[in-house]
């Protein structure tokens, strides 16, 4: 087993607005697991990395914007459990924190062109072709492993929540929630929140994942705040009132506009009273590092 001890609980926030509509709010804690291996990528992780030990690969070989929390996870993970890796960065060459923190966990790095980026496979069979070591991680560490590895996150709840609620980028972190609760045939609600710009593939994405049944998932497209690591200054606003309010950090990428839906929707008495929601902080903090002239 490829593992570690980890911390993640379950936490209400207590807010006026909460308090006036009936409704408790309970946070997942994921942004706890670890300062860089964080949250749900620890989760989509965890097997993919079991499976490449399994199968003898020694180099894991992934895929990521230059922002990307799943390219420094990966680096993470792989210095802690014994993997080199090799991280393929769209676009041009840059420097940044979070590339630096990627070279300094060991990750080696190959900038490509936006249009070499599209092919994935291409370009992992291209340049490992000759490889018995590597081993592929898609984007975002997109998959079935990795969803399964989510639906865990549901196993470890004390209690049954009528809504839940997430930030989808590729939807994995949402198919995983779908699964766990099927599993568990909870009737919850389950909110997925895109935070890019025409989120409804993450529909299609969720059949790829196998997750069928999908009457209990509701996807609100309208909070993607003009698209993927687009801001306005709302959604600045909010992240500010709800830090200072709360303690819980939350980033502008993915968090923000995930607990900006869950205010938005509680304001607009679209929860009903007496309900309870749980909200998964899945972590990423590390994007506070990019967006932090925004504040
Ligand atoms: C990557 C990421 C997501 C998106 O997860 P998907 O499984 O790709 O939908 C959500 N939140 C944070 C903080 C992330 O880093």
């Amino acid at each position: 087993m490829l593992d570690f001890d980890f911390y993640s609980p379950e936490e209400e926030i207590v807010l006026p607005l909460y308090e006036e509509c009936g409704i408790r709010v309970f946070v997942k804690r994921d942004d706890l697991i670890h300062p860089y291996i964080s949250g749900n990528k620890w989760r989509k992780l965890k097997h993919p990395l079991e499976h490449a030990r399994k199968e003898n690969k020694s180099l894991l070989v992934t895929f990521g914007g230059a922002w990307s929390n799943h390219l420094l996870a990966t680096a993470c993970a792989g210095a802690k459990f014994g993997f080199r890796t090799y991280g393929f960065v769209r676009g041009d060459v840059v420097e940044n924190p979070v590339l630096k923190l990627c070279q300094l966990f060991g990750m080696e790095l190959h900038f490509v062109s936006r249009e070499y980026y599209r092919d994935k496979k291409a370009l992992f069979y291209t340049h490992f072709a000759n490889s018995k070591d590597a081993y592929f991680i898609d984007e975002g560490g997109y998959g079935l492993l990795a969803a399964q590895g989510c639906s865990e996150v549901i196993n470890e709840l004390n209690g049954r929540y009528d809504h839940c609620f997430c930030a989808c980028g590729t939807g994995t972190t949402l198919a995983g929630l779908a699964i766990g609760i099927n599993n568990r045939q909870w009737p919850t609600t389950l909110h997925g929140v895109p935070i890019l710009k025409g989120g409804g593939f993450i529909r299609d994405e969720l059949t790829k994942l196998g997750v069928v049944n999908q009457a209990q998932i509701r996807l609100h497209l309208d909070y993607h705040f003009g698209g993927y690591a687009k801001t306005k200054p709302e959604l600045i606003e909010f992240i500010k009132a709800f830090t200072r309010q709360t303690s819980l950090l939350i980033e502008p990428i993915y968090t923000g506009k995930l607990f900006y839906t869950v205010h938005h929707l509680i304001a607009q008495k679209q929860i009903a009273r007496g309900s309870t929601v749980l909200v998964l902080h899945s972590g990423g903090l590390t994007g506070l590092l990019g967006t932090l002239n925004r504040f």
